[in-house]
């Protein structure tokens, strides 16, 4: 059996339809830079940065020697209870560049499970203040943090999450604001409209809510929903109004993403818990961490006997390779200027997608730094979207896949993330392969509906 058929025969694959893998089988060897390799020897950019994680290329070769030279001392021991030096040091790291609110920090191996655990945190936070009727949670309509269950409880994605509604607990969903679906258009407007709705939620029900859980600028897998202008921040006023824990996503977002440091610093936001992973190990290891104010971190400082103990933890919590290679990711981050580079970059590829924008059917463009989102449509004067089974984004996908280049969209959206070091002209050769591929997919579908 050769490679491609072992995997076709043994392997399930994450957020996969099995049936499209069969069909378009692809598997990676090697990478280097913004490039990986499969096995046949065909490289491609790797535009969403292996799922919206790297960083500093592949194969960076200050991250490889972080992680030996911390193999050569010990590859993990436990957090339970105690501690490691790659952990601690990056804890104060982290405490460090993180918003002032936060001053603690509790790892954990995913988003999801860094999601997972501010939910915990916060429920547990106001049963130990003895506010026993702080229980629900309010999140967004559109909302993606992750797939266990506690995350998908407050996520809002209808095609991933319907299914699992049973399991899930309840929480209030509030309205995202969605401009370029909005009936106005007008981003203001839109704003207020979705903050008076989330107001009006608070009046009536803040005795039981516990927390508001929200990613942070751009919402992510939901289609790259960029929120307009004082939406966070208002959001924030609420919370703080009416005396709601906000809890902030910034899986996606944090670590330079969006040419900040942590997205919430666009709009001078200050979270009480806010998760974090993706790229904090530059995209090499699986570390995550919750970070919490010192507030809700003495609400758990106790004597034992009074059983305020987060109760809560993985095997793998702290692990010191991953805490290592972050460490190494961080001052590279310092020593490069990433985020600096990735905040002037973002001028120039608002230039590139603004020649996309002009394409036929292209119906919006959404960024935030090297967070982009290209929305398709079969009408752009109506906004019409193309048909659900013609499968317009994915085919646009493999399109890019045959002209050396990788990403996944989102239905119709298609995602352009490339790792932060990306050149300009690296960042031009990517962009190119995506008007390419829009251009002779989009085309050939509209007439492929209009006769069919
Ligand atoms: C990816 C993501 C998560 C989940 O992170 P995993 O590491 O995949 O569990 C949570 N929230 C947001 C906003 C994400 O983009």
């Amino acid at each position: 059996m050769n490679l491609v058929e072992k995997s076709q025969k043994y392997l399930w694959l994450p957020f996969t339809q099995m049936k499209d893998y069969d069909e378009n089988p692809l598997i990676i060897e090697s990478g280097k830079g913004v490039k990986v390799t499969d096995i046949y020897g065909k490289e491609y950019y790797d535009a969403f940065s292996s799922v919206w994680l790297n960083v500093h290329g592949h194969q960076k070769q200050e991250l490889n020697d972080a992680i030996i030279a911390q193999l050569e001392r010990i590859a993990h021991s436990t957090l339970l209870g105690m501690t490691n030096v790659p952990a601690t040091e990056l804890a104060e790291k982290l405490v460090h560049i993180a918003p002032n609110s936060l001053t603690r920090v509790f790892y954990s191996d995913s988003g999801a499970e860094a999601m997972e655990i501010a939910l915990k945190m916060a429920f547990q936070y106001w049963q130990n203040l003895g506010e026993t009727k702080k229980r629900k949670f309010i999140s967004i309509k559109n909302g993606y943090h992750g797939d266990t269950i506690g995350a998908v409880s407050v996520g809002a994605i209808e095609l991933f999450h319907q299914v699992y509604g049973p399991l899930m607990f309840e929480s209030y969903k509030i309205p995202v604001p969605y401009v370029y679906r909005h009936d106005s258009g007008d981003a203001a407007l839109c704003r207020d409209e979705c903050l008076n709705e989330l107001e009006l939620l608070l009046q009536e029900k803040h005795e039981e809510i516990a927390a508001l859980s929200i990613e942070s600028m751009m919402q992510g897998a939901g289609g790259m929903i960029l929120m307009p202008e004082g939406y966070l921040s208002g959001v924030r006023e609420l919370c703080t109004k009416y005396n709601v824990l906000m809890i902030v996503d910034e899986v996606a977002t944090g670590f330079g993403r969006t040419g900040k440091m942590f997205a919430c610093e666009h709009e001078g936001v200050e979270p009480d818990l806010m998760a974090a992973g993706k790229g904090i190990t530059g995209g090499y290891l699986p570390i995550a961490v919750t970070f919490a104010t010192e507030k809700i971190y003495e609400a758990f400082y106790a004597d034992f006997t009074e059983m305020k103990t987060f109760f809560h933890g993985h095997s793998y919590t702290g692990n010191q390779l991953g805490c290592a290679v972050a460490l190494e990711n961080l001052r590279l981050f310092e020593r490069d200027h990433i985020v600096e580079k990735v905040e002037q970059h973002s001028i120039y590829v608002q230039s590139l997608l603004e020649e996309i924008k002009e394409l036929p059917h292209v119906g919006d463009i959404r960024q935030l730094g090297f967070m982009c989102g290209i929305e398709l449509v079969r009408d752009k004067k109506t906004k019409e979207s193309f048909p659900f089974d013609r499968r317009v984004g994915y085919k646009t996908t493999l399109k890019m896949r045959e002209l050396g280049l990788l990403t996944r969209p989102m239905g119709d959206v298609l995602v352009f993330m490339p790792p932060l070091v990306s050149t300009k002209e690296e960042l031009k050769k990517m962009l190119d392969i995506y008007k390419r591929a829009i251009i002779d997919v989009t085309t050939k579908e509209a007439q492929a509906i209009a006769y069919p």
